[in-house]
């Protein structure tokens, strides 16, 4: 059936940003523009005061199939996705196995295709187990339907196998994605270290620990001229390594999440095990620097890390439970949040979310041109609501933002000329 979205304040960036129809038929981006006349059949939503964009598209996933089914499947992430605006979503191969073959890479796809909900896009492992040692099949992954390659967790440590890495990713039009760790550097941390760590008498992970990696990160991407996405970067020092490289043309693109554009140190105080994740939360030097990167495009992204992880996982000692948090529910509002303190303005925003990673990794989304997939959103973007992590789609509840009161609402999710989530009050 087709579907006219009527009179919404659509913001397609860098393309058209005002009081727009859209109309969609056949899965496809038919129209944009004013007073559009509508097909018979059409179903018609009106957005009158709402915001009409494109699907999100979130680079940094962790949907745990298969191997550990009980914190989060394909189904159930691909559920939290589209509740949260995501309509395409690229996940991390440090599954059980690890997707660094075709079998597994397959897999996702299928049991994405059952869920029917988001755009599920495997991410390939660079090692065989991520074990840093031998490349996996990069050609294979490639054919089968991986946009990117990563060892996210489990940094690989020896440079001449990154290089060899980016010598591949080259040849297969393929994005390397590197969590930035020196993991000798950070040795058994599991918080920042400097004054807190030392108070709380924790370990930590000096800041130094990312820097030295992207720095590496991009000397070799400029040796190799592979393109190089830099996930989650926490630091201060990260985003002047990343201003200066692409000062000087290297093929970089960074992403951050909301957690660390928001949230420091502190709140590892009382050992809250939901301000535990990797990279850590860093200080608020360093988060005025990620706001300062985002505002002036160093940072061309932002991604959730999305990893959910059980209840009884995240409530054991802060050494011993596991690090990271869901994100695919909060990340927009969280976003809009940085427009209302005039950090970025609201293209600036949508663009981070959607175009500017769909580019990073060659992916056609992240758009409403006329022939697009229609994958489309409709956001009230005044609706205040409080985050209750009980009513999260998600199989895992772990979020330092329970409680929050958070501006935007996601009203519709359309993927492919199909509503996959809506919420009221939608009017017809
Ligand atoms: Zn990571």
């Amino acid at each position: 059936m087709p579907i006219l979205i009527k009179g919404g304040h659509v913001i397609d960036p860098g393309r058209f940003v005002g009081i727009a129809d859209v109309l969609i038929e056949k899965g496809k981006i038919a129209a944009v523009g004013p007073n559009l006349s509508s097909p018979v059949d059409a179903r018609t939503i009106r957005a009158n005061g709402k915001l009409v964009m494109p699907g999100l598209v979130d680079l940094h996933v962790h949907f745990r199939e298969p191997g550990f089914e009980y914190k989060e499947t394909i189904q159930s992430g691909s559920a939290a996705a589209v509740a949260g605006g995501f309509t395409t979503v690229c996940c991390m191969p440090n599954t059980n196995p690890v997707n660094d073959n075709q079998a597994v890479t397959e897999f996702i796809l299928e049991r994405a295709r059952l869920a029917g909900l988001a755009n599920v896009l495997p991410i390939g492992a660079i090692t065989k187990g991520s074990e840093g040692k031998e490349l996996a099949e990069i050609g294979d992954l490639r054919r089968s339907g991986c946009v990117a390659i990563s060892d996210d967790g489990k940094p690989v440590m020896n440079s001449l196998v990154m290089r060899r890495a980016m010598e591949y990713a080259l040849a297969f039009d393929l994005t390397v994605v590197d969590h930035c760790e020196d993991l000798h550097l950070a040795e058994c941390g599991c918080m920042n270290e400097g004054l807190v760590s030392t108070e709380l008498g924790l370990p930590g992970i000096p800041a130094a620990a990312e820097d030295v990696m992207v720095a590496r990160n991009l000397s070799l991407s400029e040796l190799t001229g592979a393109r190089l996405h830099l996930a989650h970067i926490s630091t201060a020092g990260s985003v002047r390594m990343v201003r200066e490289a692409k000062g000087r043309g290297i093929h970089v693109t960074a992403e951050a999440c909301p957690h660390h554009f928001l949230l420091t140190e502190e709140l590892v105080r009382g050992y809250n095990t939901h301000a535990k994740m990797n990279p850590p939360l860093r200080t608020w030097t360093d988060v005025q620097a990620i706001k300062e990167g985002l505002r002036d495009g160093t940072i061309d992204v932002i991604a959730t890390d999305h990893a959910p992880h059980a209840t009884q996982e995240k409530q054991q000692d802060f050494t011993e439970a596991p690090f990271g948090i869901v994100g695919l529910e909060t990340a927009l509002p969280l976003t809009l949040g940085l427009v209302e303190e005039g950090i970025l303005s609201l293209e600036q925003a949508v663009q981070k979310l959607t175009s500017a990673p769909a580019a990073a990794f060659g992916l056609k989304k992240g758009t409403l041109a006329v022939g697009a997939d229609a994958d489309v959103v409709i956001v009230d973007q005044q609706e205040q609501w409080e985050v209750d992590p009980s009513k999260f789609r998600s199989k895992s509840r772990n979020t330092p933002f329970a409680g929050w009161k958070v501006k935007g609402r996601m009203n519709t999710t359309i993927v492919d000329g199909r509503v996959v989530f809506e919420t009221g009050p939608v009017e017809r």
